[in-house]
């Protein structure tokens, strides 16, 4: 039986999606003990147990001590079946942290999958729907699999009521080089908002242009559906030819749209100054899918520490080593053996 220690490390949620992923897909059982221990909140909440849920229902699994609040489950995997499945959430906890949690299991798991999945699509602390679409999952096609998302309402917190739907067109995951960028494409931007004044997006593009100066008219006013709001987020992408990078500004009460814009476009410029094909949070998301096929290489920005406890958990499930190289001049070199 594996042991985990949830508050080592970067001491999150991630810690307990990754192993209940590398557990469906290795067949070992772990427990995890502290779970979430460095958070001001410990314990899985409401989308933590419903990511594991949603492994529960692919799996054939078993899971003792499950429970909003609990800091301490056994996890026992069993077959990962390939299906239909529908997953809610149940309060504006996030749907792509759930999509991260079962995943790689039914990319492999030898059938076509369809999830549909509802709750948050655009929540703080996670991947944005874009983020997941246009960053994540081109680099998985590359890999092999072909994975299909569609946003079909956004759900923003803490109203949640999102929906995405994910068609999972299983391969083998192949490794793969994802080391240059290529040539830049394009530089855009959205500042979604539903049901909050109009005033608040276009101050976020003003304050954003002032940091990048994109072209006029590269960052647009995007105005959903009032019902669902109240919502508002800045979406800031640099397309490359292989690799796209989405930095997000997520609009909260406490927050002027000039300062969440502010920080959010100094973020992008850090990105495209540097060279590294992975932005940070794209650096930790790809660890799984690489050491699940075998390895492979990657450069990217300077690995957070939910990137290197990603990597300490991937070693303790399948022995596959990841290396952190720094470059002078360069950027990292991320390299899984
Ligand atoms: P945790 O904090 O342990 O629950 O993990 C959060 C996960 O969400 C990590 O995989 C991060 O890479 C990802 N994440 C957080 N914020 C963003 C963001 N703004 N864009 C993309 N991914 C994010």
């Amino acid at each position: 039986m594996i042991i985990i220690d949830g508050s080592e490390g970067e001491g999150g949620g991630q810690v307990v999606r990754n192993s209940v992923a590398l557990s469906l897909v290795t067949g070992q059982p772990f427990r995890i003990v502290n779970a979430r221990g460095k958070r001001s909140k410990p314990g899985l909440m409401r989308q933590h147990v419903t990511a594991v849920e949603a492994a529960l229902q692919i799996g054939g699994a078993r899971c003792d001590g499950l429970f909003v609040g609990t800091s301490e489950i056994e996890f026992h995997p069993g077959r990962v079946t390939p299906g239909d499945y529908h997953f809610a959430v149940g309060t504006a906890g996030s749907t792509g942290l759930v999509l991260q949690t079962i995943l790689l299991p039914l990319i492999l798991a030898g059938g076509p999958s369809r999830v549909v999945l509802e709750g948050g699509t655009h929540n703080m602390l996670a991947p944005p729907f874009d983020f997941i679409d246009r960053c994540f999952l081109p680099v998985v096609h590359r890999m092999g699999p072909t994975v299909t998302a569609r946003l079909v309402r956004h759900g923003f917190y803490p109203r949640g009521g999102g929906r995405i739907e994910v068609d999972i067109a299983p391969a083998p995951l192949r490794p793969i080089e994802a080391t240059e960028r290529g040539a830049l494409r394009a530089l855009s931007g959205e500042a979604r908002f539903a049901s909050l004044p109009f005033d608040i997006a276009a101050r976020e593009i003003k304050a954003a242009q002032k940091t990048l100066g994109w072209d006029e008219g590269a960052i647009v006013v995007r105005q959903l559906p009032d019902e669902q709001g109240p919502g508002n987020i800045l979406l800031l992408e640099a397309e490359y030819e292989h690799v796209t990078e989405i930095v997000s500004g997520f609009g909260k009460l406490g927050v002027s749209a000039e300062s969440l814009a502010k920080t959010a476009a100094q973020r992008m410029a850090g990105y495209i100054e540097s060279t590294a094909f992975a932005g940070p949070y794209l650096a930790d998301q790809l660890l799984l899918p690489f050491a699940l096929a075998g390895g492979g290489t990657f450069t990217s920005v300077k690995p957070s520490q939910h990137a290197r406890t990603a990597a300490d958990i991937i070693t303790r499930f399948t022995g596959r080593i990841t290396n952190f190289g720094e470059r002078p001049g360069a950027p990292w070199l991320v390299d899984i053996r």
